[in-house]
């Protein structure tokens, strides 16, 4: 069975620097942040271009520690998805502050900047974008809204690291950026790890205290903080894979491509191209087709392995349900069961690729 992501080959690709990062951590005695960590947040910073970079332990950490140093919280009503990672919702809840959900962009998945004005009440203070599946959000009206109502915006980067809006990063147009190092992310460690990344000094040195127990001095909380580090070994393996994300993104490129040459004439859709806006970092590549579970078993018959992100929008789960907007989200609704994700990692061999796109070619719904 081709499996649609693998961890595993990513180590294995990157097995001699990752051995000898794990040995170098082992070896040094400093188990905790330490100067593998400050390291890696100079590498990560260098990749994005931005000034201020804290690692945290989880992409779910660095939205919620990103929302509070932007004094996010109980009462305040957060403009974000409902077709998305539960991670995204879960942060701004742990914050004390209620999601307010919005629909998707039909084509784009991402959220819908016409749907934003009209959630907007007194009470809101921020926008989530979400870049799901790589591709960034609507990045310019969205800011623009945030500017006119003085929002917050507090990027989830999560699946998206390589993707750019206008050729800047994303994670550095908005307040904040949030990433993960999950496993399967373009950028994944072995095991949890988490970025945020700002412009804004005084709320990096917010977010830097807030991740370590809101110390600005060793054993003095200046704020009533948390313990959210990146652990050093992750941030080793990290730096063992950081030089290699360019090359890997292209591979992404180059594998969607090909996916999306073979769907040309297909009663599938494929993702929406690039525009002259945005590079996306292809993370996930999802095709919609009214017919999904009969696509789903016919790939799986050949050796296909695929998965749906996301099966039940969050809107719909028994902890957010309370939280549905009346009317529902029709796109976000509609799409949940048409979605079907497609092998994608850059390891994937081209055999493989190949091997896909002639049964997707020969499929008849
Ligand atoms: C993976 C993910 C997160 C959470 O990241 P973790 O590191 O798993 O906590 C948040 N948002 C989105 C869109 C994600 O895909």
């Amino acid at each position: 069975m081709i499996p649609c992501l693998n961890p595993h080959t990513s180590y294995l690709a990157h097995r001699v620097a990752i051995d000898a990062a794990v040995q170098r951590v082992l070896q040094s005695g400093r188990y905790i942040l330490s100067d593998e960590v400050a390291a890696f947040e100079n590498e990560f910073a260098a990749v994005v271009n931005s000034p201020h970079t804290i690692g945290v332990a989880s992409g779910t950490d660095a939205l919620w520690l990103a929302l509070r140093a932007c004094d996010i919280g109980p009462g305040d009503e957060v403009i974000t998805v409902a077709h998305t990672a539960v991670a995204t919702v879960a942060a701004i809840c742990q914050t004390g502050a209620t999601p307010v959900f919005v629909d998707i962009h039909p084509q784009h998945f991402t959220i819908d900047v016409d749907a934003i004005a009209r959630a907007l009440t007194p009470r809101t203070r921020a926008i989530v974008p979400v870049h799901l599946y790589g591709r960034p959000a609507h990045l310019a009206a969205i800011c623009d809204h945030a500017k006119k109502h003085q929002l917050r915006v507090i990027e989830d980067c999560a699946q998206a690291m390589g993707a750019r809006w206008q050729n800047r990063h994303v994670g550095t147009v908005g307040d904040c950026g949030c990433f993960s190092f999950y496993p399967t992310k373009n950028l994944g460690a072995c095991g949890d790890g988490g970025m945020i990344v700002t412009r804004d000094a005084a709320l990096a040195k917010k977010m830097r205290a807030l991740r370590e127990y809101g110390w600005e001095t060793r054993y003095v909380s200046e704020s009533a903080g948390w313990n959210s580090r990146l652990d050093a070994m992750q941030a080793a393996i990290l730096r063992a894979k950081i030089p290699h994300l360019a090359h890997e993104i292209e591979r992404r490129r180059h594998i969607a491509q090909q996916y999306t040459a073979a769907l040309h004439d297909r009663p599938i859709h494929a993702p929406a191209a690039d525009d002259a806006d945005l590079f996306a970092a292809p993370h996930l590549y999802v095709v919609t087709t009214p017919q999904r579970d009969v696509l789903q078993a016919h790939l799986a018959l050949r050796g296909i392995a695929t998965a749906i992100h996301y099966p039940i929008p969050i809107h719909q789960q028994p902890a957010y349900r309370h939280l549905a907007p009346a009317g529902g989200l029709h796109v976000t609704e509609r799409i949940a069961k048409n979605i079907l994700t497609l092998p994608l990692f850059p390891e994937l061999p081209d055999a493989d690729v190949a091997h896909i796109c002639a049964v997707l070619q020969e499929w008849r719904s």
